[in-house]
Parts: structure tokens; C-alpha cells; sequence
């Protein structure tokens, strides 16, 4: 059941200009364009005729233009309208969120608060998590209804490097250093990490930032040496970073230099 929300905020609106916004709650964003044609045939339950001959009759505006092409590509967040009915309106939103310790990055779990339950808004089931963290690793994440975002954020060929302070029980070497500059061997996986950059901080804490997100990874990455990692925090995907005004548990939208950050980093 598709049920309607009315919003008059102030959002991000990435495709169109929107103010006042019908949200589809629940819904599954697609990823990338459709055509009109294919979204008009799954909107109406018609066939092809039936569309073609309303797109004809000139009935179908895209963001308040009129299209009669069932070829043109419609985006994820373009405002769809056939004879004033809603056919697609949506909103995007991405937010940073300062994940505490010991919630969990999932959007549902039976025993434990999960990130999502920290986003006390009525749109918060429409959002994804765009890459994850431990239960027990604090700091920086992102949720979005915009798939496009989340792959650039999360895809292992965007090469988007993910910044950890990380705290070890143990010194931290020159030479764990370096290796995790060369690459460590991940036995599960039975391949070699990609470089990582290291920097110290202090006799028992470094700067970390690895350019791909393996399970576990930072914290088996120092298991290679023996050491513990005793805290975690991730501090900057790309270009963003966590703002220092959210105090773990709280967000905030993403602004537009933070969007296009991500998009051109
Ligand atoms: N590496 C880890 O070990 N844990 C995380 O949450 C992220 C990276």
C-alpha cells in the first residue's frame, strides 16, 4: 500500500526543484533511469499502446515539462505527473550520522538499537546505509535514499578512501606501518589488501585509511601483528568528514558542497 506524506521543508532536491513533496513511503528507489515508457507501464498496468497514446495527448509532464518521447530517461527523483496525478515525487535525502558505540549498522535487528532507530522522522524507512560499521566502532556514516550516492560511497572500484583513528592495546610499529602500506594477506578472503596509508599519532594510535571495506578489516588488519584494536572511530569517507558538532547519536542532512564532495572526489 502506497500511502502519502506531505512535507513542506526545506530538502535536497537533486533532479528537480521541489518545496512542497509527496513522499511514496516505503518504497524501493530505482537506481538508475527508466524509461517514461517503462515506468508509465508498471504506474498504469498498461501495455504499450495504452502509454504511447497518452504520452500523444501530450498528458504527461516530467518536472512540469511536457514529454511525448517514451524513450526519454527518467531519474530516480523526477517529478512524474499524468493528468495531475502523481506517477513519481520523491525526495532525496542523505545524511551524516555520528554512530555511538554499541548500536548496530543494520536498518532492523530483534535485540539491539540500530543506527536507523536514531532518525526520528517519518521518511527514515526510506533510507539505506551507505557502507557499515562494527557495533563497536564509533564515528561517521551515511544514510540516503539515493542509490547513485551509496555505490560511490561503498563500490570497491570508487576507490573511496574511509579515514579510522584507531587506539591498539600494543605500540604500533614502523613496521605495521609499512605494512599495511604494502598490503596484508587476509586468510578468508586469500587476498592482499589494498594499500592502506598509516600515520601515527601517538606510541598506541594511528590514522588509518583503507580504500576498500572488508569485514572487519582494520581490526584483522592489526590482528596480523598481535595487537588488539581497543577503539575505533571513523573519521572521513572521501572528502567528507564527521562534523565535530554532532555529538555521538545525532545527524544532519548533508549540505550541497558535501553532495557534490562525494560525487566529484
Ligand atoms: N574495520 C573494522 O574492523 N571495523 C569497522 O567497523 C570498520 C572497519
Amino acid at each position: 500500500m502506497v500511502s502519502l506524506v506531505f512535507c513542506c521543508e526545506c530538502v535536497t532536491v537533486l533532479w528537480g526543484c521541489l518545496n512542497c513533496l509527496l513522499v511514496d513511503e516505503g518504497e524501493l528507489l530505482q537506481a538508475n533511469d527508466v524509461k517514461l515508457e517503462r515506468l508509465l507501464r508498471a504506474w498504469g498496468q498498461w501495455g504499450r499502446r495504452e502509454v504511447r497514446d497518452q504520452l500523444a495527448q501530450k498528458k504527461v509532464l516530467v518536472n512540469g515539462c511536457e514529454v511525448t518521447n517514451p524513450s526519454f530517461l527518467v531519474g530516480p527523483f523526477d517529478e512524474v505527473l499524468l493528468d495531475d496525478r502523481i506517477v513519481q515525487r520523491r525526495v532525496a535525502r542523505s545524511l551524516m550520522l555520528h554512530k555511538p558505540l554499541g548500536v548496530v549498522s543494520a536498518t532492523k535487528d530483534d535485540e539491539h538499537e540500530t543506527v536507523l532507530d536514531l532518525i526520528r522522522e517519518d521518511w527514515a524507512p526510506q533510507l539505506h546505509l551507505a557502507g557499515r560499521l562494527d557495533r563497536f566502532t564509533t564515528g561517521l556514516m551515511v544514510l540516503t535514499n539515493d542509490s547513485e550516492l551509496s555505490e560511490r560511497l561503498t563500490l570497491p572500484e570508487q576507490k573511496m578512501g574511509k579515514r579510522y583513528r584507531v587506539t591498539c592495546d600494543e605500540p604500533i610499529s614502523e613496521q605495521m606501518v609499512a605494512a599495511f602500506e604494502a598490503g596484508i594477506w587476509l586468510e578468508k578472503e586469500q587476498v592482499y589488501t589494498q594499500s592502506a596509508k598509516a600515520g601515527l599519532i601517538s606510541e598506541k594510535e594511528c590514522y588509518l585509511t583503507i580504500f576498500e571495506g572488508k569485514h572487519h578489516q582494520v581490526k584483522r588488519m592489526f590482528a596480523r601483528f598481535d595487537s588488539k584494536v581497543v577503539a575505533l572511530h571513523r573519521e572521513a569517507m572521501g572528502a567528507l568528514e564527521l562534523d565535530s558538532n554532532l555529538m555521538p547519536g545525532q545527524w544532519r542532512l548533508l549540505t550541497e558542497g558535501e553532495l557534490k564532495g562525494i560525487r566529484c572526489s
